[in-house]
């Protein structure tokens, strides 16, 4: 068994899975696929790339409109840059940690090596709660955050994105932040991918994470010979990814059962009207107050009867507490981390499919690289090439892992881990080690 060694390789595989952080989730994970990797590569190796190479704590102190100084922690993680800059979103939350921040750039690591991408990984998180707080002071923070954590953002240094609590708005904001400073219009190379479009984003890219998750369930369905058409789906998180997979998924032929956001969660064996949900949404923000269905306690709705569950909210949400009792025959992890390691090993037991977060929610990440050379490059791509080439990436990707778990006759999970931290020590490698 990979041993580890230092902060970074605490054993925590005994301790009760539904207190788990998310970095221990995430460790676990890495150490399983060490483990695997031990014969192939030095251990050397596997401790450097299993470590993260600079995590940074700053203090933001924006004036806001009610005219006083406010403090925010903020947090930026370069986890691993062997593949090439480091990419990972900014999380907005009043909950996220440091640990959490390290957690999510250790997986984007792993994803990005996974789904192909010249990136290595990195994360940010702002502490903070975006649903409180006004457009203007939202923008404050995210400028405040900007102009601190300038030094660590760069096209070849670490490239952020969106993600929980932060959208296409914040990146927009981000990079006239950053152009300002440096006293351009507009700046050379892509410092943030994400952004609106006419700010030199990419059409397509809000909808990529979510549009590539349900990519890859209907691949699931398909290399499992299971139909699509009038198979049931549960989709907690109904945000940027949640959202639209359960569109996505409706249009494939789904029949959305139960959807959920931090505010509501609604049931109803007939399927709920998406497009109905997208325009409650749109006109009140959020789930709350909708008609639909019939409302079930939060927790509950994992547990009812669905053919495909799509965790897309947050972390740790499927733990030793409700592993046995997941109806979903497939559970496809559209959120970062939404599974501990000992509910997937419940899960597993119990012949449960799961298509790992790395694999799963890679989508957004691989049209984040289309956004990135399309601006280094000074091209232009539709949404027509964009959606092609995430679809034909999702399903390549997916065939591969899924012949590499049945070929070692471990789970995606192991398999995505396997060729993903294999790929990272080949180029860390190819590198060579710096005296
Ligand atoms: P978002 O902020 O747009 O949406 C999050 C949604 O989850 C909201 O509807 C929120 O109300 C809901 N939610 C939060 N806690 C909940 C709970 N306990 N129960 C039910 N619903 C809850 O965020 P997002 O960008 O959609 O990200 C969702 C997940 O996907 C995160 O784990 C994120 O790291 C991951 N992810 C996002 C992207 C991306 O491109 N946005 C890419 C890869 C992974």
């Amino acid at each position: 068994m990979w041993a580890g060694r230092g902060i970074f390789s605490a054993q925590t595989m005994g301790e009760p899975m539904n207190q788990t952080s998310m970095l221990e989730s995430a460790l676990a994970n890495f150490h399983r696929a060490a483990d695997r990797l031990q014969k192939e590569f030095p251990l050397d190796v596997l401790d450097i790339i299993g470590r993260p190479r600079e995590r940074s704590e700053i203090m933001l102190a924006p004036r806001l409109s009610n005219g006083r100084v406010c403090a925010f922690q903020a947090f930026v993680v370069h986890h691993c840059s062997a593949l090439g800059p480091c990419k990972g979103g900014i999380r907005m939350s009043p909950s996220v940690t440091l640990d959490d921040v390290t957690a999510l750039a250790m997986e984007m690591t792993w994803k990005c090596a996974l789904i192909g991408v010249p990136f290595g990984g990195g994360k940010s998180g702002i502490v903070a709660d975006p649903a409180t707080l006004s457009a203007i002071d939202k923008q404050t923070i995210v400028r405040s955050f900007t102009r601190n954590a300038h030094r660590h953002i760069h096209p070849l240094v670490y490239v952020p994105a969106p993600d929980m609590g932060t959208g296409e708005t914040d990146m927009g904001h981000i990079k006239d932040a950053i152009s300002f400073s440096l006293g351009y219009a507009a700046t050379q190379g892509s410092y943030v991918t994400g952004k609106p479009v006419i700010l030199g984003g990419i059409p397509g890219r809000r909808e990529a994470t979510g549009l590539g998750v349900a990519v890859a369930v209907t691949q699931a369905m398909k290399s499992l010979g299971r139909k699509t058409a009038g198979a049931t789906a549960i989709v907690q998180g109904f945000g940027n990814v949640g959202s639209v997979a359960a569109r996505a998924l409706a249009e494939s032929g789904f029949r959305i059962v139960g959807v959920s956001d931090q505010y509501q969660a609604v049931y109803s064996e007939a399927g709920l009207e998406v497009r109905a949900l997208l325009a409650h949404v749109s006109q009140h923000g959020s789930l709350q107050g909708i008609s639909l269905g019939r409302q079930v306690p939060h927790a509950t709705l994992l547990e009812m009867a669905c053919d495909v569950l799509v965790p897309a909210a947050t972390g740790g949400q499927i733990t030793v507490a409700n592993a046995d009792a997941i109806q979903a025959q497939i559970i496809a992890e559209g959120a970062n981390g939404p599974t501990t390691p000992a509910a997937d090993d419940i899960l597993q037991k119990r012949g449960v499919f799961i298509i790992p977060d790395i694999l799963c929610n890679a989508g957004g990440v691989f049209v984040s690289y289309l956004e990135y050379t399309q601006e280094t490059q000074a091209a232009q791509m539709t949404e027509g090439e964009v959606r092609s080439r995430l679809e034909q990436r999702m399903r390549e990707r997916f065939l591969a892992v899924h012949d590499a778990s049945r070929e070692r006759g471990v789970t995606m999970r192991e398999a995505a881990m396997y060729l993903a931290v294999k790929t990272v020590c080949t180029a860390f490698i190819a590198r060579g080690t710096l005296p």
